[in-house]
Formats: C-alpha cells, structure tokens, sequence
C-alpha cells in the first residue's frame, strides 16, 4: 500500500476537497477531528450550505401552489433536484423519485401501504439477518397487522448472505423482499443483482435499502432493477430530514397513498377525494424544500467530483485501513466479506466499545460505538456492540494512521 500517497492520488485530490468541508478544519480536543462516523452521516460541502441557505434568503416559498414569482422559483428549483437524483440513479422517470424524510420514511412508506394492499394471513416477507432497525420494524408492524410471517435470510460467520439459504426460502407465500444493498455496521455488499434476478423470477418485488450504498457505488436502477430503492439525503452529504424512495411506475402506482393532505390530491369533496398522479401522490404537506434542493446540489457535488473516483479511492481506503487495523494486538472483526464498502466494525481485546470510543474521542477521532441500530446482528455475534470506523472520500490514510495509533494508545490504557 506503498504507492497509496497521503492526500492527492491519482485522480482525487484530497487536500482539496477537504477544503470544500468546513467543518472539517476545526479541533477537537485540541486535536485535529478525525471524522470516521460517516456511516452515522457525512459532512456536507460548502456549496450544499450555501444552496440551503440561499433558499432562505432569496426564494423562500412554497412549492406547486402560487402564481407568483418566488414560489416559481421554489417549484422550479425543488423539481430540478428532482431531475438531479433521478438522474444520478438514473431512473427512467423523475416521477419515480419520491422525495421523503430519509431511509426510515421511504420504507415506512413502503411496508405500510404494501400491507395494506397486498398482505394477508399465510403470505411472508423476506428480509436479512444484517438489516437496520428501519429495515426490520417496519416490515413487523406490517406482518402484525396484516398476518403476515417474516423470514430472515441467514449469514454466514463472514457476515455474507447465505444465498443457497435465499433461494430456497422463495416459495409462493414471499409476497416481497427487503434487503440492505451494504450493511451499515459489517459494510458487506449483498449481491443484490442475484437477489433481484431470483426473486424476479417468481414475479416478487425487491426493495434495497440503499443507504449505505448509493454514496459510494455507482447505481444504476434501470440495470440493476429494484423495485424500490431507499436512501437518506443526510448520508449523501446533503442535508439531513431529507431522503429518497425510488420506485418503478408500476409499483408506486400500485401502491395506495401513504399520507393524506395537500399536494397529494387532485380534488377533494366530503364524498371523495381523487389523489394526485406520481411523485406528488406520496408528497402530502410541504416538503422538506430546501433540503431537497440542498441534496441536489450535494448529488451534483458528487457528480462533478466524479463517483467511479470516489468508489476507486474509498475502495484504497478501506484496504489501507483494514491491512493496518490487523496489524493491532487482539483485534476481531465483525464481518469480513469478500465484498464489502464503507464500514469496519470491531472489537480489540474485551475492552467495551463505549470505552474505546470515548478514548478515541479524547485524541479527536470521531467513530459510532454500540448496535448501529442492527440488534439482531449483535445477538448473532453475541456482542453487545461495536466499535465502527466509516469511510468518505474525504479521509486520508494519514486520518487512518491516526486511528490505528489512537486504538493502540487507547488498548494500552484499558488493559
Ligand atoms: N438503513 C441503513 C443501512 C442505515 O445505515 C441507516 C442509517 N444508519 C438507515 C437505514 C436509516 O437511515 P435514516 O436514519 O437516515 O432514516
């Protein structure tokens, strides 16, 4: 890993775009920060601020109702990022990106009105045994009030998907499958191809859990073909109460609303109201407007700064990090796919995860200790937590070094 230079590689310079953050170049603890928490969420460049705020200060309005001039503005600006996230996954329709709150609300949004319409007594829903609680919840409640059973595929001790397991367990009752595209707490990829190609087979639909994805792999929804795919804005270097649910015309038009109120109609009586077409059937009350501007500017961010770089300089990252972090004296991993992307999760010794990440803390590196909202993975691993060091573009192998260092000083204090 040699040839790995610290700051400028051979397509991203690095030094320049940490320039781009601001909050990047403060202290903490005296200590340059050392932001390793981007799996929890990501800073956002000055530009995402800037476009935020000047929603504020020059068009503040809202959108799809007046004539006049700022709430044209507003529409035209709010339906732009539209065009700009659907574009970057390269949906066939921008109708087919519902803006929503984030990851936890798109799948809401998707397990509550799937049930409603298409789940009942003797039906089944697929998810993992790596999901995040936002993956898992919803699709309970949904069984609970529908009859439905959910099945979890299994994984193997590397924290891979058991797909022999997968395939068998699609039989006629699976009404539709839910599965994190990259675990947020193992940084496994799932082989989401396959898992879309076998469940297609059988005619059910797949929704990917994009959060921890769609920052650092290129996706592309018309060849890759989820039916719904879900990410928050927060983890895109876009603002946070922002997020995105994707879904094939097809689905979301077959899917009852979510929500009531305006926006989402087309007129109402005391009788009956008629709903209002796609996306707006699932935008009821006034979005999150600047947000989502903001998060068309941090996707066209990404854009410029080009994300087949941005996954080529991660993916160096994440093996400098993982060659250095094995260098340490009694460290276990949590989870160590052959594919994985963003996320090392760990423990050193029988030191608790809290008291690492406080340690760490100290010496201005930031990580996320404890469940990562994945319980259930933690009981697998019979665990009660994690310590986990999440990787952006921004990072440098220096900022690596410095926590291989940290973890060392904090091992030698606490053993
Ligand atoms: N799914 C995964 C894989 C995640 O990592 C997260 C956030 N940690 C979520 C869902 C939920 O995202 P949000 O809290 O932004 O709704």
């Amino acid at each position: 890993m040699e040839h790995i230079a610290n700051i400028v590689t051979a397509d991203l310079d690095v030094a320049r775009i940490r320039k781009d953050f601001p909050i990047l170049q403060q202290q903490v603890h005296g200590k340059p920060l050392v932001y390793l928490d981007n799996g929890a969420t990501t800073q956002k460049p000055q530009v995402v601020i800037d476009t935020e705020s000047r929603y504020y200060e020059e068009y503040n309005s809202n959108v799809h109702r007046g004539v006049h001039r700022l709430s044209q503005v507003a529409t035209d600006a709010y339906e732009k990022a539209r065009h700009i996230v659907a574009g970057y996954i390269n949906a066939a329709h921008s109708h087919e990106v519902i803006f929503t709150k984030g990851t936890t609300d798109a799948i809401n949004l998707v397990a509550n009105t799937f049930s409603r319409r298409f789940l009942k007594a003797g039906d089944s829903v697929i998810i993992s045994a790596m999901e995040h609680h936002s993956n898992i919840v919803p699709w309970q409640i949904a069984c609970e009030e529908s009859g439905a059973t959910l099945k979890v595929i299994p994984i193997n001790e590397k924290g891979e998907l058991r797909m022999d397991t997968f395939e068998a367990m699609l039989d006629d009752t699976v009404k539709i499958v839910a599965v994190t595209y990259v675990s947020n707490t193992m940084g496994t990829i799932n082989p989401v191809q396959d898992i879309i190609t076998l469940a297609h087979a059988r005619n059910i639909p797949v929704l990917l859990d994009a959060a921890q994805a769609v920052q650092h792999i290129s996706i592309d929804v018309q060849a890759l073909k989820p039916d719904f795919l879900a990410f928050s804005g927060h983890k895109i270097y876009g603002p946070t109460g922002t997020g995105v649910l994707y879904g094939t015309t097809e689905w979301l038009n077959k899917l009852p609303p979510y929500q009531g109120g305006g926006d989402m109609i087309k007129t109402v009586t005391f009788a009956k109201t008629i709903y209002n077409e796609l996306p707006y059937k699932f935008e009821a009350g006034t979005p999150h407007i600047a947000g989502a501007i903001g998060l068309g500017a941090a996707i066209q961010y990404l854009q410029q700064t080009g994300i087949e770089k941005i996954q080529q300089w991660e993916e160096q990252l994440l093996a400098y990090a993982l060659e250095q972090l094995r260098g340490i004296d009694g460290i276990r991993f949590i989870g160590d796919a052959a594919h994985r992307s963003g996320a090392i999760s760990f423990l050193v010794h029988n030191i608790h995860p809290f008291d690492m990440g406080e340690l760490l803390d100290q010496q201005g590196i930031a990580v996320r200790t404890g469940h990562h909202c994945t319980e259930p993975l933690m009981d697998l691993f019979q665990i009660p937590g994690t310590v986990r060091a999440s990787l952006s573009f921004y990072n440098t192998t220096e900022e690596i070094d410095k926590l291989v260092a940290g973890i060392r000083r904090a091992a030698s204090m606490l053993l």
